[in-house]
């Protein structure tokens, strides 16, 4: 079984989830009567948190909640995934961030967002949660807290000597929400292109050729997703592109997020080695519906990499 070396650090947005299931979405004025609801962590960074720590990483959740009963729901849930919670801020007079989400029979989803208490995290948040850090661990940041918090997060790390993934994502809207002082960029598409139209390159068709000038711009490694079509790399003077293992998707949600968890988890490995064992884990979550509760267990991941009829399941 692979094993992951350091600790993954993990800085950013902690919401509490609700997801609806209903016939139909609702339009403007219209009340829709829902079959179920499930409640579940979001927020990026906690899904980050919950796919390190399933990936088998020790992982330390770094970031701000309220007071309010969601809070507590949310510590609960991710202490019971393994993971240490005592960094986590308990503000008062602000709520916990939220995501209400519609989804309707034919998988489309409308989404309400409170960013709450994520919108407080702040430099002290990192250096009190960093003060541990060391050259040994990970730490893994993403864009749905201020930037300037992502920015003073990623100097301490870097100063600790430890390795810095920022998850440009939801992709940055100025070029003042850049962080600089990073080991590895991994983005979708979408994060690709408006990265690299912040940084002022040339677009074109070559993704890879896009990818390559982002890394060198930032002066990192870096990763593009690209969905059923696998991911493409540049790292460590090599580039290349890792196919996506075939399956039935059946919600896309946090396919992303488990990859980021994942590859942070296994930050030792070589980055082609590193990428598949991740691309697996994402493509096991497109298997099952949610978001927090389709993110795979590293001993499921492998089974699907080592068992070659399992790659495309039924
Ligand atoms: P995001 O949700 O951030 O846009 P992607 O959709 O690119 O991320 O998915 C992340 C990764 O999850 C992909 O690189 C791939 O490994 C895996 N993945 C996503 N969708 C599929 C799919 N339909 N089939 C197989 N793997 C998938």
């Amino acid at each position: 079984m692979r094993s992951p070396s350091g600790a993954v650090f993990v800085f950013g947005s902690i919401n509490a989830d609700t997801s609806y299931r209903m016939p139909s979405l609702p339009v403007p004025g219209e009340t829709v009567i829902a079959r179920s609801a499930q409640a579940s962590p979001g927020g990026k960074g906690a899904n980050q948190a919950i796919a390190a720590a399933a990936a088998g990483a020790s992982t330390r959740m770094i970031g701000a909640v309220g007071t309010d009963v969601e809070a507590a729901g949310i510590l609960e849930a991710l202490s019971a995934r393994g993971i240490d919670t005592s960094t986590i801020d308990r503000r008062p007079a602000v709520a916990t961030g939220r995501a209400v989400v519609c989804v309707d029979d034919a998988g489309e989803n409308l989404i309400v967002v409170l960013p709450g208490a994520n919108r407080e995290v702040d430099g002290q948040t990192a250096a009190t949660g960093l003060a541990t850090i060391t050259r040994h661990d990970v730490l893994v940041l993403q864009n749905e807290v201020p930037a300037a918090a992502n920015r003073a997060a990623a100097q301490l790390a870097r100063a600790a000597g430890a390795t810095v993934i920022w998850n440009a994502a939801p992709a940055p809207a100025t070029a003042a929400d850049l962080v600089r002082d990073i080991d590895l960029l991994v983005v979708n598409e979408h994060e690709l292109t408006q990265l690299g139209r912040l940084l002022g390159l040339p677009s074109g068709d070559d993704l890879l050729a896009l990818l390559s000038a982002t890394a060198r711009a930032l002066n990192t490694a870096a990763i593009c997703t690209l969905g059923a079509d696998g991911a493409v790399f540049d790292a460590d003077g090599q580039s290349g592109r890792v196919p996506a293992l075939r399956v039935r998707a059946v919600d896309t949600t946090a396919a992303g997020d488990t990859v980021v968890g994942y590859l942070a988890a296994h930050a030792a490995l070589p980055m082609a080695e590193r990428l598949l064992l991740a691309s697996a884990a994402g493509a096991l979550t497109v298997t099952r519906s949610g978001a927090s509760s389709s993110i795979p267990a590293l001993h499921d991941v492998e089974r699907m990499l080592d068992t070659p009829t399992e790659r495309t399941p039924a």
